[in-house]
């Protein structure tokens, strides 16, 4: 049935009177949902997280709505007058206008606004198309088109995120470090939290992996740090790294730690939760799509499948098998069955496959290198554990890469695999 947000008959006369456009706190109140239909399913969860005690009133529900049991009253049954009994607001959304009729009729009884899903005029409340952003709620009645108001709310929303309308209010700028997670590269895999932090930021101090298009959008305020230029070697970079985030922070900026993937995976990400706490500066994190996942994903391999891999490992291949310093148990690595997924591997890869197969796992095993994930310029390279370290070089494969070893990558692609 449709779903209007608001009334979209063009019958409504052009002096009537517009709507009044009102934020109910309806923590702890009582709102009766008549129908237990997609109307529904698509109200409940809003009137729920605003805290309002639902009641369902339908002799049949959506699975969806069946689901949500555990946190509203359903009422299994046809629409009767004392439903509403003590309800703040109702929404009369049923397939049957004439219930619908019924229930608008007894909430103006009670003085109770009702909106009416299947003849907005009929009823004495609207939806607004509304969005949230941070602390901010943004609700649009548009001039009797649902459609325009929703796309306009939209619009409202992304430039609020993407930080092109600036509601200072909207974010929570407390002096401190926010270790943000980008997602593995393509801007759209940046979660929404990510994308606010950012717009929060004062400082941002970015990896060569982090997705750059999202820094383009940042503001001309914000102090731009890349650790790619930062001076010194590899170790003492993350110290220097450690002092700026530490610095900014007591001066009172909002410092944004901004990596590719997820911070805590191969990201060092503890090291400076540890060096803010050290110093006694506030940190919180906002998690990423770690590449191990999202990127085999985006390349059309899943790290686990039905019958197939029961697990999956995420090594990092930056020390090689045998190196004193390393902390894998190749061996056993060897004797799983599930999927291995190695980051930072192309160097040592050659050495990783040899440990391997002496450890047991066969030489045919499927291999899928997937090179510069979810960029333009991403491909795949499908080869086996034998020939692994002749392929790297054949397809001159250079980091950032996945490495995906696994029956996955033949269910994947069965064909090149003369599986299909
Ligand atoms: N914290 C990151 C991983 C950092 S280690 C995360 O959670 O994704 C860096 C390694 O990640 C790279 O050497 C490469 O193996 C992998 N990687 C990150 N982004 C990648 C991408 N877009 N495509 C392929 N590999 C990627």
């Amino acid at each position: 049935m449709p779903d209007p947000l608001e009334p979209s008959d063009s019958s409504l006369p052009t002096d009537a009177h517009r709507p009044y456009l009102a934020g109910l706190v309806l923590a702890g109140r009582k709102v009766v949902v008549v129908g237990g239909g997609h109307v529904a399913q698509r109200r409940v969860p809003a009137f729920l997280a605003a805290g309002a005690r639902v009641s369902v009133v339908s002799p049949e529900v959506t699975p969806a709505i069946e689901g949500l049991s555990g946190e509203l009253s359903l009422v299994l049954r046809g629409f009767e007058d004392a439903d509403l009994d003590g309800a703040w607001y109702v929404v009369a959304a049923t397939d049957d206008p004439e219930v619908n009729a019924r229930v608008v009729a007894a909430a103006e009884r009670r003085h109770t606004f009702c909106v009416r899903a299947d003849d907005a005029l009929g009823g004495t409340a609207w939806t607004p198309a509304a969005g949230h952003h941070g602390s901010v709620t943004i609700g649009v009645l548009g001039n009797r088109e649902p459609h325009k108001s929703a796309a306009l709310r939209d619009e409202i929303v992304t430039a609020l995120r993407d930080g092109h309308l600036h509601a200072v209010d909207a974010h929570d700028r407390t002096p401190g470090v926010v270790l943000v997670g980008g997602g593995p590269g393509e801007p759209e895999l940046a979660t929404v939290a990510a994308r606010h932090a950012l717009a929060s930021a004062d400082v941002v101090v970015a990896d060569r992996l982090a997705p750059r298009e999202l820094l383009d959008e940042l503001g001309p305020h914000v102090e731009l740090v890349d650790v790619a230029k930062l001076p010194r070697g590899r170790s003492a970079t993350q110290e220097r790294i450690n002092e700026v985030i530490v610095e900014r922070a007591r001066a009172g900026k909002r410092v944004v730690r901004f990596k590719g993937g997820d911070n805590f995976v191969f990201g060092r990400g503890y090291e400076e939760v540890l060096a803010c706490l050290e110093a006694d500066v506030p940190v919180t994190v906002v998690p990423g799509l770690t590449s191990a996942i999202a990127v085999p994903a985006r390349a059309g391999i899943p790290v686990t499948h039905r019958g197939v891999a029961h697990e999956f490992t995420v090594i990092s291949g930056h020390l090689p098998p045998g190196h004193p310093e390393s902390l894998v148990a190749w061996d056993a690595v060897a004797r799983m069955r599930g999927t291995v997924v190695l980051l930072m591997a192309v160097e040592n890869a050659p050495a990783i496959a040899e440990a391997l197969v002496t450890g047991g796992r066969s030489a045919t095993t499927p291999v899928a290198v997937v090179v510069d994930g979810t960029m333009p310029t991403e491909r795949t390279v499908l080869t086996t554990l034998a020939d692994l370290a002749a392929d790297l070089v054949a397809h001159e494969v250079s980091p950032p890469a996945i490495i995906v070893v696994g029956e996955v990558v033949a269910v994947a692609r069965p064909a090149h695999y003369g599986r299909g």
